[in-house]
């Protein structure tokens, strides 16, 4: 069997009144992610990582944020074809795991609800992805609440 695993990493300011999408779920906040998609950093770094583990570039390389065909998108449609994409080159997805550092809200109630969501845009059973969230202790820019940060890790193969 041919495993490969891929690492992605995103980040996106936070700005009063923009709409929160995280992970494929709104999240209704005071603040959400300035970005010329629908912001959704939690998509964004996991397409990264799947992108990564099969060798296929990166997210701005395949939706380029200068082209209007992504502006205000839904961050679902993504990872959709990210997922298509490793398929076509003959991987399966293994699992997904992500971490979102934010300082509020709590996420703790949205979980499950993202993970739904990833699964389902991917097309992958609930039980292959994770979702994990954690504050940064008031440290750095993600405790001042001036943006959001995720890592991602993704293991594919070939069978
Ligand atoms: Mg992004």
């Amino acid at each position: 069997m041919d495993f490969r695993i891929g690492h992605g990493y995103d980040v996106h300011a936070l700005a009063d009144d923009l709409k929160l999408v995280l992970g494929g779920v709104e999240i209704p906040y005071t603040k959400g992610l300035v970005a010329h998609s629908d912001g959704d950093v939690a998509i964004h770094a996991v397409c990264d990582a799947l992108l990564g583990a099969a060798a296929l570039g990166d997210i701005g390389l395949h939706f380029p944020d200068t082209s209007s065909d992504y502006s205000g998108i839904d961050s679902k449609i993504l990872l959709h074809r990210t997922a298509a994409m490793v398929r076509e080159k003959g991987y399966e997805i293994g699992n997904v795991d992500c971490t979102i550092r934010m300082q509020r809200p709590k996420l703790r109630p949205f979980i499950d609800a993202m993970r739904r969501a990833l699964a389902d845009a991917m097309g992958v059973d609930d039980d292959r992805v994770s979702v994990k969230a954690t504050t940064t202790e008031h440290l750095g820019f993600e405790g001042r609440e001036e943006g959001v940060s995720v890592s991602a890790v993704a293991l594919i193969f070939r069978p």
